[in-house]
């Protein structure tokens, strides 16, 4: 059965620049690991990519939280080394969760998510994901993930757990 690898916005500035942690910077040698499984089987791997623009300041998002991140074409805004896999997607994401997880008649059935934030674009995904397909099993390895803090990271794994994702590496 297909199984996609979705690694969500593994950007140097949530890692090491504006935004990052050392929560964050912990779990990068977790994820190139996974990576690497899903690579090895010939599975699916997608990436996305937090994306904003010279006017993030203005955005309702730049309202809320007022550092320049994940400005297009900066080296913030990149995946982080090693991490990249070619022949891949990168989807380009201006919210916190993509919208359009559908596309192309697309079809989930083994999901697993990775990467930052726990607490924002992880469970954003994740729900919209369930929601989509709620006959998919999706699973999210927290071992790959970091939130903006460990408390609000432990309170979206048990958000996600209450919404019957799969939680594994705890
Ligand atoms: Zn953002």
């Amino acid at each position: 059965m297909k199984k996609t690898l979705i690694v969500i916005d593994m950007q140097n500035d949530f890692i090491s620049s504006a935004l990052g942690t050392k929560e964050a910077q912990a779990i990068v040698p977790n994820v190139k690991k996974k990576i690497k499984e899903y690579e090895a089987r010939g599975d699916e791997i997608i990436f996305t990519q937090d994306t904003h623009y010279e006017n993030y300041l203005e955005t309702n998002e730049g309202k809320h939280l007022p550092v320049e991140h994940c400005i297009i074409n900066t080296n913030g805004w990149e995946i982080a080394d090693g991490l990249e896999v070619e022949k891949c997607q990168y989807i380009h994401k201006p919210t916190f969760g993509w919208m359009h997880w559908d596309w192309n008649d697309y079809s989930f059935k083994e999901v697993e998510l990775v990467g930052l934030c726990t607490d924002i674009c992880v469970v954003s995904n994740a729900l919209i994901l369930k929601a989509t397909y709620p006959n998919a099993n999706i699973t999210v390895d927290a071992s790959c993930c970091a939130g903006v803090t460990p408390e609000s990271h432990k309170a979206a794994l048990t958000t996600m757990k209450m919404c019957q994702i799969n939680v594994i590496g705890e």
